[in-house]
């Protein structure tokens, strides 16, 4: 079975052509004609819409019985209505894609194909209906994030993926953590890959996101290297600074105290006493801050540090 995971936030007129585009396509997946074992279902999730979004899904769940809507109680944020998505979702294959029509419900079959290969497909939209300013930021962004988590994929903020259950119930997405999808994702072990995809401008609606969300891109992007690489042994991240601080201001103390016996006083190098303290003081903090980290983390340490990808 298949199960698209739609999340939507005041797409009210965007919601019904969306339907009968992603219809025809999802009973060709039942009859077989796409794959094999058939079967669908279309999750949306309205997340604190204000408009008549959930009015207009009902409508829709009045003619196929394979819509299911679930409501939030206020707006909580993309992250969150995909994990609500993959919470609820009954389908080996999970396809993600955007309300407002700007993912192109026939490319479906590709991302199907794809799958076969491949736990994370993810969308590339390679001719994309945008604006400059967030073609360019968005560039920026695949390129950091290549960069720090090693995988290099062209469009990772794209909102047409498809995944494997087994990815989405291992994966904990919070904040504005479903940009690193792929990247949680291949960090973990999961075999990431790309295809090309037509991408449409939005016709109705306002897009929900402005320039702000490459501020808090870049602290999500941070966190998921951190998480990826020292969350199970963050003495190792604190504490090297730590001691490499500790031994610097340790060093400059040392000299400083030798030309003190030398010749009785410290004379103009009052900047330099100041500076051995300053890293005694960080080597100190870094270090007991490692150990409470190493203490968080022991705490936690019955929480799996290992990823089944699957059972026989
Ligand atoms: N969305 C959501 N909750 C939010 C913001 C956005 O569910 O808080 C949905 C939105 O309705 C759309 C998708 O996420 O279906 C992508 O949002 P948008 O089109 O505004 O982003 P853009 O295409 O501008 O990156
Ligand atoms: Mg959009």
């Amino acid at each position: 079975m298949i199960s698209v995971i739609i999340p939507v936030y005041n797409e009210e007129r965007n919601i019904a052509p969306l339907f009968e585009r992603l219809y025809p396509i999802l009973k060709g997946v039942e009859s077989g004609a796409v794959k094999k074992d058939g079967g669908y279902e279309v999750l949306f999730i309205d997340d604190g819409s204000r408009d008549g979004t959930a009015r207009e899904i009902e409508k829709l769940r009045r003619k196929d019985k394979n819509v299911k809507l679930l409501c939030f109680s206020r707006n909580f944020g993309k992250s969150a209505a995909m994990q609500a998505g993959f919470d609820e979702a009954k389908g080996e294959i999970l396809i993600l894609m955007d309300g407002d029509l700007q993912d192109i419900p026939e490319e479906i079959p590709k991302f199907l194909a794809a799958i076969k290969n491949a736990d994370v497909v993810v969308g590339w939209r390679y001719y994309r209906e945008d604006r400059t300013t967030k073609r360019l930021a968005s560039r920026i962004f695949n390129s950091l994030s290549g960069f720090i988590t090693g995988l290099r994929i062209h469009d990772a903020n794209c909102g047409f993926k498809a995944l494997r259950k087994e990815v989405a119930k291992n994966l904990e997405l919070y904040g504005e953590m479903h940009r690193y999808l792929p990247a949680l994702a291949y960090v973990k072990g999961y075999k990431v890959s790309e295809i090309k995809i037509r991408h449409a401008p939005r016709l109705y609606g306002r897009s929900k996101y402005g320039l702000s969300r490459m501020w808090k891109g870049f602290f999500d992007l941070l966190t998921v290297k951190f998480l990826s690489s020292f969350a199970k042994r963050p003495f190792h991240f604190f504490g090297g600074f730590g001691i490499l601080s500790f031994l610097l201001g340790f060093i400059i103390g040392a000299w400083l105290f030798a030309i003190w016996l030398l010749t009785g006083t410290i004379g103009g190098h009052t900047p330099a006493a100041i500076l051995s303290m300053l890293l005694l003081i960080l080597g100190l903090q870094l270090i007991s801050l490692g150990l409470i980290g190493e203490m968080i983390a022991a705490t936690k340490a019955r929480d799996r540090v290992y990823e089944i990808k699957r059972r026989v």
